[in-house]
């Protein structure tokens, strides 16, 4: 199978027919600006030491500094860390945020550690690329299984090193350390502002539409949440545990709340899964992705539909809302069986763009309200969203090829305006 990366790529050759843009700018898209590897050594609770494996990628730079969360899972590795700084670069050009692209991760199943061995592991990361971040430089945020609390530890790690407070570096930070309204949810809300929009344009009413979850973290919790408040209906939810289903409709606001109620630290994760709450039927995270619905939103981790199980897909629409779910051989075949398919860069870029907004607060010292924070990423995401739409319109390829297109658009002229900077090699 190839990689995560190589695969990725497939859909940056492919906007590349539509778009003329220069050889040079083509050929450095190709290729990560920067990949850093770094051992992290953490004291365990019980007096040993553990050396963990963790990364942080810079993909390109040209718009800005680099940008993008740190995840930590047990399958983090370097094809998957510069594939979602890949992403990272399409998504902060589409939304025309002034970012390049960047990510970072360790590889740890987090669940295994207390919270004092997470804290460590978290300002050891730090320390281990300091010299690689910085609010000008390149600046984290969250990703899978990392959050606000991990936030404010790498920032204050950081600050601590260069001793000046640096809240810039990171976003994604708890309030009383200069994190942004709405940031915890902004993932979802952009996601919602954008399905909402688009929906009604194929005649698709909430009430008689119903919606299929996968993953139900930060961003499948809130996704959830915003379409059942909204009347959508929500048939189905699944964690890395399994899922329920039930076709008249889930109770998500009580789902959501014992979700909440039962985050047990060991770590800081819930060890509880939704499975044995509601009246449901029980369902795999295979069976989830198959079901009769008219919306499908993946919202846990990449590679979900594959080759593999494409063609049993039967939902009408699918939001990606997690990052790379589906692989360029499966969106073939969901073209070809007339699934719309709304891409990762677009819809779940609310997160980056709160992100940006947060970050623009740190630089001015200036806070905003929530209401202030949601207009401004509404206003975002819905123009962005329209010119991924026009450019459907024109061209007719898919809504994906599109959203590259436009950011690709954007990262060129950056790159034009630049030049080669070919004084390097003279
Ligand atoms: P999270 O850690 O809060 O939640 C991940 C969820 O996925 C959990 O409910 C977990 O149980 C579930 N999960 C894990 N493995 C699974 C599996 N095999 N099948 C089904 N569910 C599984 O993470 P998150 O922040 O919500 O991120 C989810 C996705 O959204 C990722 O692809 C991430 O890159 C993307 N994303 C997140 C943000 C953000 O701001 N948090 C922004 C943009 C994109």
């Amino acid at each position: 199978m190839s990689s995560l990366f190589a695969d990725a790529s497939l859909r940056l050759e492919k906007a590349l027919q539509y778009v003329t843009i220069s050889e040079d700018a083509s050929e450095r898209l190709k290729y990560p600006k920067a990949s850093l590897s770094v051992s992290i050594p953490v004291r365990m609770d019980d007096g040993s030491l553990k050396i963990f494996q963790g990364y942080r990628v810079r993909y390109d730079d040209t718009r800005g500094p680099g940008k993008g969360g740190v995840r930590y899972h047990p399958s983090v590795c370097l094809d998957e860390v510069q594939s979602l700084a890949f992403w990272m670069t399409f998504k902060c050009a589409l939304l025309n945020l002034p970012f390049g692209g960047a990510k970072g991760g360790i590889t740890v199943n987090p669940k295994l550690l207390s919270k004092a061995e997470l804290e460590r592991l978290s300002r050891g990361y730090i320390e281990a690329i300091a010299d690689f971040i910085g609010p000008d430089v390149d600046i984290l945020a969250p990703d899978v299984y990392t959050n606000e609390m991990i936030m404010g530890w790498m920032m204050d790690q950081y600050s601590i090193i260069r001793r000046r407070i640096s809240p810039g570096v990171v976003t994604g930070k708890p309030l009383t350390m200069g994190g942004s309204q709405g940031r915890d949810t902004a993932t979802a809300t952009g996601a919602f502002y954008v399905i909402n929009s688009v929906l009604p344009q194929f005649n698709q009413k909430p009430e008689t539409t119903t919606v299929a979850v996968q993953g139900f973290g930060n961003a499948g919790v809130e996704i959830a949440h915003l379409l059942a408040k909204s009347g959508y209906k929500v048939v189905a939810v699944s964690d890395s545990q399994g899922g329920i289903y039930s076709p008249h409709g889930l109770d998500i606001s009580s789902i959501r709340e014992y979700k909440r109620k039962h985050l047990s630290i060991k770590g800081v994760y819930c060890h509880n899964t939704v499975c044995n709450i509601v009246e449901h039927e029980n369902i795999t995270n295979e069976q989830l992705l198959t079901l009769d619905v008219d919306v499908l939103i993946p919202a846990a981790l990449e590679k979900q539909i594959t080759v593999e199980n494409a063609s049993g897909v039967r939902a009408k629409f699918i939001f990606e809302v997690a990052n790379g779910p589906i692989t360029s051989e499966a969106d073939k075949i969901l073209e070809a069986k007339g699934i719309h398919v709304f891409p990762d860069i677009l819809i779940n870029a609310g997160g980056v763009t709160v992100s940006y907004l947060e970050w623009v607060q740190n630089r001015n010292g200036l806070y905003w309200t929530l209401k202030e924070v949601q207009e401004k990423l509404k206003e975002k995401m819905i123009e962005e969203a329209e010119a991924v739409w026009k450019i459907h319109q024109e061209l007719g390829v898919s809504f994906r090829t599109c959203a590259y297109i436009h950011g690709l658009n954007r990262l060129n002229m950056a790159m034009s305006a630049k030049g080669t900077r070919d004084y390097y090699m003279s």
